[in-house]
């Protein structure tokens, strides 16, 4: 962990773990890819090192986010994709060279096209939040119910009933605050 930075969020789903590098998004919102090298390491974890981000890549990459975020908003209330958020994740998916390899061990991973190639990284997410918007993977996007969150996030639970995008802020939160809510009624003090 580098400090000074926010930390990241990290989920199961490479997509919507991507768009929760900017979380809060209808409150104060958390920028947590705030420079190239954050992006980096945040790549890194996800099995997509680079050695190296420019400028220019981060803000594709926080294109693709946002790209991302809109598209799966819409699929999550079932309305039209906007087309514009269309067009930049399929950018991302065409312009990505990254293959599939199979390690000794039966696991898959992620060989970029050279070390500094973000691009590619970006395309393996790209095809990740097509999958997903799709509906080609088992599960449901949906909004977290958090106001000032209302993040698409993916919910492979059984029952399809998660309501936060993350159970340790946004689910946590919710519920001290439904806590304190209800210690109000009850005791009638106006605190
Ligand atoms: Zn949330």
């Amino acid at each position: 962990m580098r400090a000074g930075f926010p930390d990241f969020r990290l989920g199961n789903v490479l997509a919507t773990s991507f768009t929760a590098t900017l979380t809060e998004r209808h409150g104060d919102a958390v920028e947590r890819i705030p420079t190239p090298q954050r992006l980096v390491d945040w790549l890194a974890v996800y099995g997509l090192a680079v050695d190296s981000c420019t400028t220019a890549q981060l803000e594709l990459a926080r294109e693709l986010r946002e790209s991302i975020d809109v598209a799966a908003t819409a699929a999550a209330l079932q309305e039209a994709l906007p087309a514009s958020a269309v067009h930049v994740i399929n950018g991302c998916s065409a312009q990505g060279r990254a293959a599939a390899i199979l390690t000794p061990e039966g696991k898959r991973q992620w060989q970029l096209s050279s070390a500094s190639r973000v691009e590619d990284a970006l395309g393996v997410i790209a095809a990740d939040a097509i999958e997903i918007i799709a509906g080609e993977r088992d599960g449901k996007l949906a909004l977290c119910a958090s106001p000032t969150c209302r993040a698409a996030f993916f919910d492979a639970s059984q029952s399809r009933t998660r309501k936060w995008c993350d159970m340790n802020t946004c689910g946590n939160r919710q519920k001290k605050a439904r806590f304190h809510a209800s210690r109000r009624k009850h005791s009638g003090s106006a605190e």
